[in-house]
């Protein structure tokens, strides 16, 4: 019999895998993971987890091996697939960049023309630099990459950098940015019916563990006089809660606040005369 299950394929172990299983788990999928198993059956939800190289998740999803995969932007764009991304995830962000020895002169993007380039990205490199009007050659490698310069094989490298920590202890310094990246949710583009229907359940949960990461319960007493300005600072889903306390002239606000704008929002509430701030996080919010 056919399985009902939608197939995901997630990374086995590397710096998707932690994020893609904690997203899953925070979307209320019950599942076992770890140790040598290449697969596993949901529990709870109808959903099956395929452990594999990140290389080869964006074929499998369009070969139908996989209905769907998380996989780094930067993997995909680099070979291009017939996928549908389905949604951006947030995590692992990381951009591609140029990066030459630390003591060259960079003089702008000109630099490059004619050079020799170590990658493991040739497409996105040659792509963004021939834009520009620049050619070089690129020269293929699948890791180590930062080390080509200093052994003669390269006399620049275009590669993953998240920190520029790895560039610094080789002596390299990041001078361009070609490409920035995060873990997307790729689908196959012929999901049956039934499969697009687990597809939009699991949207609608990521969605709401998304919503919730970005937003913070904030509960917090004032004065009834400051009433008025402290709601014109807190929006809240619909608009704030208030509640009084049992001490006269006194309420209880409650809201909801986006993580970006925290900070600024609680030095405000402050001087509007907000006093015994709580701030809560959000596990999921549905709207
Ligand atoms: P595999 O063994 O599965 O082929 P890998 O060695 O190719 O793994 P990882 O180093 O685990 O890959 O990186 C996987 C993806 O994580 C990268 O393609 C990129 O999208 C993202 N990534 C890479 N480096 C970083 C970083 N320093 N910080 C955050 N995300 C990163
Ligand atoms: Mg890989």
């Amino acid at each position: 019999m056919e399985s009902q299950n939608i197939r995901i394929a997630v990374q086995k172990s590397g710096r998707l895998s932690e994020e893609s299983l904690k997203l899953f788990k925070a979307c209320g999928i019950k599942f076992e993971s770890g140790g040598s198993k290449l697969k596993t059956v949901s529990s709870n939800f109808p959903i099956e987890f395929l452990f594999l190289r990140d290389d080869d998740i964006p074929g499998y999803v369009e070969d139908g091996v996989a209905d769907l995969g998380v996989i780094g932007e930067n993997v995909l764009m680099e070979h291009i697939r017939q996928v549908d991304v389905v949604k951006e995830l947030g995590f692992s962000k990381c951009r591609l960049s140029l990066a030459i020895p630390r003591n060259e002169e960079y003089s702008g993007i000109e630099y490059f023309q004619g050079k020799n380039i170590a990658t493991s990205y040739p497409n996105l490199t040659n792509a963004f630099l021939a834009k520009q009007g620049i050619k070089v050659t690129t020269h293929e490698i699948s890791g180590s990459v930062e080390i080509a310069p200093s052994i003669g094989l390269a006399e620049a490298i275009c590669d993953i950098v998240s920190t520029g920590g790895t560039l610094l202890s080789n002596g390299l310094k990041e001078v361009a940015t070609v490409f920035q990246s995060q873990a997307v949710l790729i689908a196959n583009q012929q999901l049956s019916t039934e499969k697009q229907a687990i597809l939009a359940k699991l949207l609608f949960r990521i969605d709401s563990v998304q919503r919730g990461q970005n937003a913070k319960y904030v509960v917090l007493n004032a004065k009834e006089s400051d009433l008025e300005k402290i709601k014109s600072l807190l929006p809240g889903m619909k608009a704030p809660s208030v509640m009084p306390l049992a001490e006269t002239g006194w309420v209880s606000i409650h809201s909801v606040i986006s993580e970006n704008d925290f900070w600024d929002i609680i030095e405000a509430l402050r001087e509007a005369g907000a006093q015994g701030i709580l701030v809560l996080p959000i596990e999921k919010m549905i709207l």
